[in-house]
């Protein structure tokens, strides 16, 4: 039979791109193929539209501190192979500006189209062929060949490299495609759910709060217990329907429902020490005191909440003001859920690392690859996620062998 191509890759956003890139440059006869009509749609509007492309906080020795997965070292080798420094010097040979934003997060100074048209013309470098849009209707696998049938006919290749990504955002085109080819060819999935999200609080528990919507502050959050116990120094953002900020989608990726949130408001700061220092010393009111630790809104929010604290601080009661400096250094709430995929920047779950290699990405089931998002692998807010794009396509088509 002829083949026409060495692989053919499905999904052409992040992890897609960058892997046909990278195997066509080595000389392999790579096919490209996405549903959508339009290009790499997450890039452009990722990072507010400038693309945070990687993170120079990343250590690959320890992944497990900002990825999330049932198995946190699996990324290991991907990452240590294809580093952060690496796509910077990508970045920089096309002439690309950037800059470092906060934690190690670098952004493009001018447009995150600029990333997708280096992916692009890298793809053009290692004489791709895309096909876009084109809707793909089934994968069989006979002889060696994984044969596809698409809107623009069948197709056929030794190698199959899935990168369709995961749930969030369907309006742009996410589908659940990648885990259907894994459970067509029976490889085991861990759950796949929103992470990088903003919670919600149901109607009736939020009343007192949603009055303090577009409110934000920096906090230290935390979730889990002892072992599992994750925490978070970022800021928080009061919505109408719960929390979000950077501080939220962090912990979202680590929240379990049913579990509660803990929320340090004045973070840096001895609540109870700093309020008794307050009465010794002042006859302001309590929610004007207050005032010096954390937003004037979020302070009269917090001394109405209790008939005892509406008076000069000289005059309140000590039990009333460890309460509230109780209420203020460990908030205790607890989510009732998710924003879910429409909000969520990325999905966590997905492929089950135990089925991939983690050289190479190819599953158990010979010639057939997950890169990118729809891997059990999740990364941090921060460039984290883009960084595991790159890695994982580049260990694939290191992997990837001529026909
Ligand atoms: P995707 O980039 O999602 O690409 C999947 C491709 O597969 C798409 O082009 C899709 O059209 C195609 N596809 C899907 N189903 C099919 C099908 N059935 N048939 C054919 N094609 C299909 N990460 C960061 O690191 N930094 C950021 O600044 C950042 N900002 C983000 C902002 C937002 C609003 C969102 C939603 C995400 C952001 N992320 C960010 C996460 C990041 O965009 C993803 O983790 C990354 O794009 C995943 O790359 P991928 O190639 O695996 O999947």
């Amino acid at each position: 039979s002829t083949t026409a191509f060495d692989a053919i890759i499905i999904g052409a956003g992040a992890a897609g791109l960058f892997c046909a890139a990278q195997a066509g440059q080595r000389g392999l006869k790579v096919l490209l193929l996405d549903h959508s009509p339009r290009i790499a749609e997450k890039v452009r509007i990722a990072g507010g539209g400038r693309c945070n492309f990687t993170n120079r906080d990343l250590d690959p020795r320890a992944p497990q501190r900002h990825f999330v997965g049932e198995n946190p070292n699996f990324c290991r080798s991907a990452l240590a192979r294809y580093t952060p420094a690496q796509f910077i010097a990508l970045v920089d040979r096309h002439g690309i500006r950037w800059h470092e934003k906060h934690k190690g997060q670098l952004f493009c100074d001018d447009s995150s189209q600029q990333i997708i048209d280096l992916l692009l013309a890298e793809c053009q470098a290692g004489g791709v062929t895309r096909w876009q849009p084109c809707s793909v209707q089934g994968v069989t696998h006979a002889d060696g060949l994984y044969r596809i049938e698409t809107q623009r006919g069948p197709v056929q290749a030794p190698q199959l490299v899935i990168a369709t990504g995961g749930l969030s955002i369907p309006q742009l085109g996410a589908t659940d495609f990648g885990y259907r080819i894994a459970e067509q060819f029976g490889l085991r999935l861990v759950a796949p759910r929103p992470a990088l999200v903003p919670l919600t609080f149901g109607g009736e528990a939020w009343a007192p709060y949603a009055g303090l919507a577009g409110l934000a502050l920096p906090v230290r959050m935390a979730t889990g217990s002892k072992k599992s116990r994750m925490e978070f120094l970022e800021d928080l953002l009061f919505t109408h329907r719960g929390l979000s900020g950077p501080a939220v989608l962090q912990i979202s990726s680590y929240w379990t429902p049913g579990a509660p949130l803990q929320i340090d408001l004045a973070p840096g700061v001895d609540a109870a020490e700093a309020l008794q220092a307050a009465k010794r010393d002042s006859r302001k009111r309590v929610a004007n005191e207050l005032a010096a630790l954390m937003p004037a809104r979020l302070a009269d929010a917090w001394a109405a909440s209790d008939e005892a604290l509406q008076r000069p601080i000289n005059e309140a009661g000590d039990k009333a003001l460890s309460r509230l400096a109780e209420r203020i250094s460990r908030w205790e709430i607890t989510p009732s859920g998710s924003e879910g995929y429409k909000k969520a920047e990325v999905t966590a779950g997905g492929v089950d690392t135990r089925e991939l290699s983690s050289q190479t990405l190819e599953s158990k089931q010979p010639g057939l690859y997950f890169i990118g998002e729809v891997v059990d692998v999740t990364g941090w807010l921060g460039g984290y996620n883009f960084q595991w794009a790159w890695a994982s396509a580049h260990a694939c088509a290191q992997a990837l062998r001529p026909a």
